[in-house]
């Protein structure tokens, strides 16, 4: 991640939203403070939204929140690697959620066949919840961060 890139983020206001110019007409942000992302793909009523609405969780299309000014959509981010874990936001509507942060535990080399020749497994039982402005301590529970 190269930090110069970091800007102040127009959702929550904290510095840590990181921007991408992936082309000329495509940016992406994500912000380590909220943890929510935007993608200037994601407009309302284009092909590239309406693909991903079919497939969002419920509680991301709650989440989700159009800037008025500009348009833009922040919606929550999803991270899933394969060797530390997940964090995902869970949760029933926009007062009751949070940051689900889950591990990831090795899988013995004879149990291997039974999970498609996978290394690792989430183990569900790590799951522990953050409150929104604490997306970092979740990044960080699955040593993602430091
Ligand atoms: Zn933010």
């Amino acid at each position: 991640m190269d930090f110069d890139e970091l800007k102040i983020c127009s959702r929550c206001g904290s510095d840590a939203c990181y921007s991408q110019e992936v082309t000329k007409n495509i940016t992406i942000e994500m912000c380590y403070g909220c943890g929510f992302q935007s993608n200037s793909l994601m407009e309302k009523g284009s092909e590239f939204f309406n693909e991903q609405w079919e497939t969002l969780p419920e509680i991301y299309k709650v989440l989700m929140d159009e800037e008025e000014e500009t348009g833009k959509i922040w919606m929550p981010s999803t991270i899933n690697i394969k060797d530390k874990g997940m964090v995902f936001a869970t949760g029933k509507d926009r007062d009751n959620w949070a940051w689900g942060a889950v591990k990831v535990t090795k899988i013995k080399k004879k149990d291997r066949d039974k999970y498609n020749k996978e290394k690792y497994r989430a183990d569900m039982t790590t799951i522990k919840y953050f409150k929104e402005r604490d997306y970092m301590d979740a990044l960080s529970y699955i040593n993602v961060i430091p």
